[in-house]
């Protein structure tokens, strides 16, 4: 009989305790939202701000709604205008086109590498081609491309650069957390990434003047100086009244059960890197399988694994993915012609109206992809790679 695995790639931990007794405490409280405060009290949400603008290491921290409404603030927040082109990568989820489209710019992809990060040359020309302004950089499952390299370009262009952090946060780069490089770098707190609120974003940036704008899209009112990661009130002033209203708060009830996540991050990101490097040491050197190499600058949070059979038809993918789902092994396969469940590609954004990339399609057309929860332990992962390894092993032996 061959080995089966019975545990569920979708199920999160549970929330740790300290979680859910600050959770308690704000529904005892009823101040659920962000700006009901009473006196000498800051709120949850002022507090998450202000550590986590710490755990990054820059000055300004807005919590909002989601991920997805992060990169949209980031947006408006830089004056991209409707009509305007916005660069952004092939290789990404579909709310980052999707912020984009929203406020009415226009995506326009840049092509992915084997390793699954930008493509710094694409990037280059796009840039000439386009005259875009703007990148939201998306780092698409944890991949991160060189950032030196990619900051010289985008520098040499005038190009602002936004990070999509969603898959980084808790990651690095040079040694320094990830979200230092973008004028303005957003995290996501839904429950697939790396601290879990259900919904939730994060944006963090340098500059005051866009610190106010965000604070202000996020709807504020006249109640920023409640906030404790913002600029000085004296920099709302040239922004009040010149700022819409674009709803996306946090409230204090995510924001509580986030602050003891915050705390226990790093350590999370230690049990993650454990579970990622099983499944490496197992698949390394099977024949057919790529694996996606990192920069030794990057420190990747293992909460997904993804690699390449660059040999094998469409079909056999196919019937390789299936396979392993009759052993209990969820795979995603991006070279689906349809989109599924999170599964997507830049062609299936027909709204974006991309021409065809061939680059991103070649790597798309073999790339595979896992989530790996925490509540996987390492012999977990032991068993998923050997049943991949497997299931290679006797997809070569049968084209043999
Ligand atoms: C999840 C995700 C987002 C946005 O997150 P939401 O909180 O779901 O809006 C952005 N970029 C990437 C790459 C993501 O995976």
């Amino acid at each position: 009989m061959d080995d089966v695995f019975t545990g569920s790639f979708t199920q999160q931990e549970p929330l740790p305790p300290a979680a859910i007794a600050a959770a308690v405490a704000v529904m005892q409280s009823g101040r659920l939202h962000r700006y009901n405060v009473v006196e000498g009290e800051a709120g949850e949400t002022a507090l998450l701000e202000q550590e986590f603008a710490a755990y990054v290491g820059r000055p300004y921290c807005l919590a909002v709604a989601s991920g997805g409404y992060a990169l949209g603030c980031a947006l408006r927040a830089l004056n991209v205008l409707a009509g305007e082109k916005v660069l952004t990568n092939a290789f990404t989820l579909a709310p980052v086109p999707g912020a984009i489209s929203a406020i009415g710019a226009v995506p326009v992809f840049v092509e992915s590498t084997e390793n699954l990060t930008i493509d710094l040359d694409h990037l280059d020309r796009q840039i000439t081609d386009t005259g875009a302004r703007v990148l939201m950089l998306s780092h698409m499952r944890g991949h991160q491309p060189d950032m030196a390299r990619l900051m010289a370009i985008t520098d040499r262009h005038a190009v602002q650069v936004i990070e999509d952090c969603a898959h980084t946060m808790g990651g690095g780069w040079g040694g320094q957390p990830s979200g230092i490089h973008g004028v303005i770098s957003c995290y996501s707190t839904q429950t697939y990434k790396h601290i879990n609120s259900g919904e939730g974003g994060l944006l963090v940036c340098d500059d005051p003047d866009i610190a106010a704008r965000s604070v202000l899209l996020s709807g504020s009112y006249m109640l920023f100086e409640r906030h404790l990661a913002a600029p000085q009130v004296a920099e709302f002033a040239p922004h009040v009244g010149m700022t819409p209203n674009v709803s996306g708060r946090m409230d204090n009830l995510r924001a509580a059960v986030l602050r003891p996540q915050l705390a226990t991050l790093d350590a999370q990101v230690e049990r993650w890197a454990a579970l990622h490097d099983t499944v490496e040491a197992i698949l390394a050197g099977t024949p057919g399988l790529a694996l996606i190499e990192r920069d030794p600058q990057a420190v990747r949070v293992g909460s997904s694994f993804q690699f390449r059979l660059p040999e094998l038809s469409g079909a056999r993918v196919e019937s390789f993915v299936q396979s392993c789902a009759l052993r209990g092994v969820a795979l995603k396969w991006f070279g689906a012609p349809q989109a599924t469940g999170y599964t997507s590609r830049y062609d299936h954004w027909a709204y974006a109206n991309s021409p065809v990339l061939h680059q991103t399609d070649k790597v798309l057309a073999g790339l595979i992809d896992m989530r790996l929860p925490l509540t996987f332990s390492t012999d977990d992962c032991a068993l998923i790679a050997r049943i991949i390894r497997s299931e290679i092993l006797r997809i070569f032996a049968n084209a043999a």
